[in-house]
């Protein structure tokens, strides 16, 4: 899910997967906007949207109800200055009004036929139109064909393309550490991008190569590793910054079987290749790791992938020809 939206508006809450779920904004006063999405169903026809917001109406009006509050609801609202970029979708827009005014967009997506509820808040009495004119048509819900059979992620300004067919299994999303996780094949890889704050007080007393295995002694206990650093300006630094690469690989079954292992789901022996890298401009630590339980071949060249795709720091480029290419190398 796309939308470009004011700058102070943040990630409030984020629940469930691609296939349905919800994620709220927030600005220091209240919610300013909330989407929800679900998937077409595989089979059988799905719902005609306005069922969904017959529905939807509904389960609003019994919350009311039972708190006793006014509640209003403008079916088919015209508040959209321009519906070109709807051409060809089953839609509906609608306004409640409650203790905010609500402006909805439900849709369908004529593509992905998946179907989404957008709505942007303003305090009653607030004129949001314009707002709301700018918001919601920058509604996507599906990764763009610029992107190439890539995914686009942003979350608090952690920016980065992957390839699509790595799907978000977990994420973690604490102040100083966002760690999102990715898997394909059911487990078989897996990738890891984390971003850490604060990077020069992490990095005050030690250099990255001797943070990373300290940091991470959990995540890397499963692996004989070796940790190579690169110098800012050879071809293996990454955005011109420093970085290292830690290969890993399982440890000798022995070792595994002396160490307590959970009887249920033992962890996979796999193989691991990370690169981490220092970005002074937003002084932070980037990390994208790797897992297979192949060794791969040219796993390099699939981290090299990843590290390019990874916008660490504001950038401008002149070879990059992709339409969005302000926000996938993070200008603001
Ligand atoms: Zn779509
Ligand atoms: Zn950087």
């Amino acid at each position: 899910m796309r939308l470009r939206v004011p700058s102070e508006w943040e990630l409030g809450r984020v629940d469930g997967d691609a296939d349905s779920g919800y994620a709220r904004l927030d600005d220091a006063r209240m919610v300013r906007a909330e989407v929800e999405w679900r998937a077409a169903p595989v089979r059988g026809a799905r719902r005609p949207v306005s069922d969904l917001v017959d529905r939807y109406i509904e389960q609003l009006q019994k919350k009311a109800d039972k708190s006793s509050m006014d509640f209003s609801v403008q079916r088919q609202a015209k508040f959209l200055r321009d519906k070109r970029w709807l051409e060809g979708s089953e839609y509906e827009t609608f306004i409640w009004e409650a203790d905010y005014r609500a402006y909805n967009l439900a849709r369908a997506c004529p593509e992905c036929q998946r179907i989404i509820l957008l709505r942007v808040l303003a305090p009653v009495g607030e004129n949001a139109e314009a707002l709301v004119n700018e918001v919601l048509p920058t509604l996507e819900d599906h990764p763009r064909e610029a992107d190439q059979g890539r995914t686009f992620w942003s979350v608090y300004g952690m920016r980065f393309l992957l390839p699509a067919e790595f799907v978000l299994s977990d994420h973690e999303l604490k102040s100083g550490h966002i760690r999102l996780t990715f898997e394909k094949d059911r487990g078989d890889r897996t990738l890891r991008i984390h971003r850490l704050s604060m990077a020069q007080m992490l990095l005050r007393e030690r250099d990255l190569a001797e943070w990373f295995p300290s940091f991470f002694h959990k995540d890397l206990r499963d692996f004989k590793h070796i940790v190579t650093a690169g110098d800012p300006g050879e071809a293996q630094s990454v955005h011109g910054h420093e970085s290292v690469r830690v290969s890993g690989e399982p440890r000798s079954r022995w070792r595994q079987i002396l160490r307590p292992l959970p009887l249920v789901n033992p962890r996979p022996r796999r193989y691991l290749e990370s690169a981490v890298w220092h970005c002074p401009d937003e002084n932070r630590i980037c990390v994208v790791e790797h897992l297979s339980k192949k060794h791969m071949e040219g796993g390099h060249d699939f981290l090299k992938e990843l590290t390019d795709g990874y916008a660490c720091h504001s950038q401008k480029t002149t070879s990059d020809a992709r339409s969005d290419d302000e926000l996938a190398t993070g200008a603001q």
